[in-house]
């Protein structure tokens, strides 16, 4: 990714926190990154922000998400605009994201960046919050801190709907059901970094958690777990 940093680096030698929040689509892990990166201090990085910035690009030069020589193209030359893009956020672009990220060029091209985030975290701060898919797995599988968050697919799909009207689109909650078990299926299927919890992840099911208990249950396991 042409992405020059210009922030400065975690000026000390001291071993930056990294905390992984991985799981399926809108299962509450974007908010509870945040939340935690807040909390303790930490920089914080919408991962999937990257693959869908990579997607939306591919759609605007108007190629296939899944031809691989014309999506790692786009990941390589990435920069600050095509992150910056306004319909990042779309169901459209959520599923390009999800094809262009099963292309092994396309993650190779993207892991430094997010690897370089976690352990130099931008404006010294002493800890990164990263949340994606394969954050735990293969980003950082040293992290000490790992969540792999999850919902019943029909909470998440009303989430996600909710946030779509919201934002003025105009879809149905089958369809958004019908996207996210798609996307889901996609994401857990594809041979490259698939999604699933790293062997030392704690689970944390939001179903039937409001965000407060939910950050308040991620935030006792973090702190115990830099306890230690
Ligand atoms: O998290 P979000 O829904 O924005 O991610 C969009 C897509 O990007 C996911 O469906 C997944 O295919 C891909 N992704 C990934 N690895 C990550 C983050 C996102 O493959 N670490």
């Amino acid at each position: 990714m042409n992405m020059p940093e210009k922030t400065p680096r975690n000026p000390g030698s001291l071993k930056s926190v990294v905390i992984a929040v991985d799981g399926p689509v809108a299962a509450g892990k974007g908010t509870l990154a945040r939340r935690l990166a807040e909390r303790f201090g930490y920089a914080y990085l919408d991962t999937g922000a990257l693959y869908r910035a990579v997607g939306a690009k591919v759609l605007r030069q108007g190629g296939d998400p899944a031809d691989p020589v014309i999506a790692t193209k786009a990941a390589e030359s990435l920069d600050e605009s095509d992150r910056a893009a306004p319909e990042l956020r779309s169901e459209v672009v959520g599923l390009a994201a999800s094809k262009v990220a099963a292309i092994p060029g396309v993650r190779a091209a993207l892991l430094e960046f997010q690897r370089r985030f976690a352990h130099q975290p931008p404006h010294g701060k002493a800890g990164a919050v990263l949340d994606g898919r394969d954050i735990g797995t293969v980003v950082c599988p040293d992290a000490p801190v790992k969540l792999f968050v999850t919902a019943r697919d029909e909470v998440r799909a009303e989430r996600r709907y909710r946030e779509l009207v919201d934002k003025g689109e105009n879809v149905s909650f089958e369809r958004v059901l019908a996207d996210l078990r798609q996307r889901d299926a996609q994401d857990q299927a594809r041979a490259a970094a698939p999604l699933k919890p790293a062997a030392d992840a704690h689970l944390l099911d939001t179903s039937d958690l409001a965000i407060e208990a939910a950050v308040a249950a991620a935030a006792e396991a973090v702190a115990a777990i830099l306890k230690r």
